[in-house]
């Protein structure tokens, strides 16, 4: 069902602690952890708690939800300091665009230069 937890979702496993991250912040409808590959000095994720496939059908279901993804991404960008530089919030959007886990994710992006567009 919609927003239930997936039992073969990497991001759904990192939510109920059954896999490990690097958790920088959380609140009550998402978690935030340390990308493990990460592509910039700042690279973080921002997840909903609830599965959705990805950050469209999120904010169609629950655009609540999808509104603290944003906040808590800002809130990331503050924590770590990268905001005076600027900082990029990515939503990879399906296979084509790079998308490979398929939990709705924001990347957070930060403390190097950014080129737009990405390529
Ligand atoms: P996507 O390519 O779907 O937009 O982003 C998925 C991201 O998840 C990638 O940047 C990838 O490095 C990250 N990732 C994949 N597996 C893990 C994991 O087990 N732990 C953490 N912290 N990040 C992961
Ligand atoms: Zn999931």
């Amino acid at each position: 069902m919609a927003g239930e937890p997936q039992t073969d979702c990497l991001f759904c496993k990192i939510v109920s602690g059954d896999i490990p991250a690097t958790f920088v912040r959380e609140s009550e409808t998402t978690v935030a952890f340390r990308d493990i590959n990460p592509q910039a000095p700042t690279h973080i994720l921002v997840i909903p708690r609830v599965h959705y496939p990805d950050a469209a059908s999120l904010a169609a279901a629950e655009p609540q939800i999808a509104a603290d993804v944003l906040r808590e991404a800002g809130q990331v960008a503050a924590d770590e300091k990268i905001e005076a530089n600027g900082y990029r919030v990515v939503f990879n959007t399906g296979a084509g665009a790079g998308q490979t886990v398929f939990h709705a994710h924001a990347h957070v992006l930060g403390g190097r230069g950014l080129n737009w567009p990405p390529g």
